[in-house]
C-alpha cells in the first residue's frame, strides 16, 4: 500500500479572504505537476468559501464546536464547515490548548464530531520544553492519544500532528532523531486503538525549505503541518516540491 504524503498550511490569524483566495491560486498554480502529495490550505473560516479546491488540494478548518448548533457565540459548527467545501479540520492545535485552555477531553469531543460527520481530523499533539525537560514527552503523549481519541475505535479518517510545542514558531526544529523516536511512539500508541488502520502522521514545528529534505525522509514522517511557512508563496511550493521529489518513487 502506498501511503499517502500530506502538506497542511495552518495560515492561523492571517489573510482576509481575498488575500487567501491570491495565495491559494498562486500556490495552485506553482504545484500544478504535484500528484504524490496532498496539499491542505487552512485559512481561517471566514476565508474558506472564497478557496476553490480539487484533488490533490483539500481546504481544512482550524478549529470547530461539536456541538451542531445552539447558543455557543462565535463559535462555528462542523456542518458550516462542510457547508464552505473543507474536508478537514485542524483539532487541539498548541494554540488552542494553551490559550483558549482546551484540554483532552475538549479535544476528544471535537474529534468525536468530527469523525462522525465524516470529515477528517488533523489531530495535533505534543510536548512543552517542559515536558520534555522533565522526562515526560513519552507520557504527556500517549496522554494525548488517550484521552483525545477516547471512544475512537477506527482510526480510519485520522491524520496526526505531532508538534512539540517548543519547536511551532521558534525556528528551531525538531532534529531527526527526536521525531523519528516520537513517530514511532505514536504509531506503537496508536497500535492499542485500532491495529487495521495506518494513521499518518505529521511532524510540524518550524518547517522550512532549508530542513524539508531532511525531514521528509525521517522515517514515520507522512507529512509536514506548516505555520509561518505556509504564508509564503515561494516557501510552501518550495517545501511541496521537495516532497513531491522525494515521495513520488
Ligand atoms: C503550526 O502552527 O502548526 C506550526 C507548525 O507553525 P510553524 O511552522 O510556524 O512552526
Amino acid at each position: 500500500m502506498k501511503k499517502i504524503t500530506i502538506i497542511a498550511g495552518n495560515w492561523k490569524m492571517n489573510k482576509t479572504p481575498k488575500e487567501g483566495k491570491l495565495l491559494s491560486k498562486e500556490i495552485v498554480n506553482s504545484l500544478k505537476g504535484v500528484n504524490s502529495v496532498q496539499v491542505i490550505f487552512s485559512p481561517p473560516f471566514t476565508g474558506l468559501n472564497e478557496i476553490k479546491t480539487s484533488a490533490p488540494f483539500f481546504k481544512a478548518a482550524q478549529n470547530c464546536h461539536y456541538e451542531k448548533s445552539g447558543p455557543f457565540t462565535g463559535e462555528i459548527s462542523i456542518d458550516m464547515i462542510k457547508s464552505c467545501g473543507a474536508t478537514h479540520v485542524i483539532v487541539g492545535h498548541s494554540e488552542r490548548r494553551k490559550i483558549f485552555k482546551e484540554d483532552n477531553q475538549t479535544i476528544n469531543r471535537k474529534v468525536l464530531a468530527v469523525k462522525d460527520s465524516g470529515l477528517i481530523p488533523i489531530f495535533c499533539i505534543g510536548e512543552t520544553l517542559e515536558d520534555r525537560n522533565n522526562g515526560l514527552t513519552e507520557k504527556i503523549i500517549s496522554t494525548q492519544i488517550t484521552e483525545g481519541l477516547d471512544g475512537v475505535d477506527s482510526l480510519d479518517g485520522l491524520i496526526i500532528a505531532y508538534e512539540p510545542v517548543w519547536a511551532i514558531g521558534t525556528g528551531v526544529a525538531a532534529n531527526a532523531g527526536q521525531i523519528k523516536e516520537i513517530h514511532k511512539f505514536i504509531q506503537n500508541v496508536l497500535k492499542n486503538i485500532d491495529k487495521k488502520h495506518y494513521t499518518p502522521v505529521l511532524y510540524g514545528g518550524s518547517v522550512k525549505p532549508g530542513n524539508s529534505q531532511e525531514l521528509i525522509n525521517v522515517p514515520g514522517v507522512d507529512g509536514f503541518l506548516i505555520g509561518g511557512a505556509s504564508l509564503d508563496v515561494d516557501s510552501f511550493v518550495s517545501i511541496a516540491n521537495v516532497m513531491e521529489k522525494n515521495r513520488s518513487n
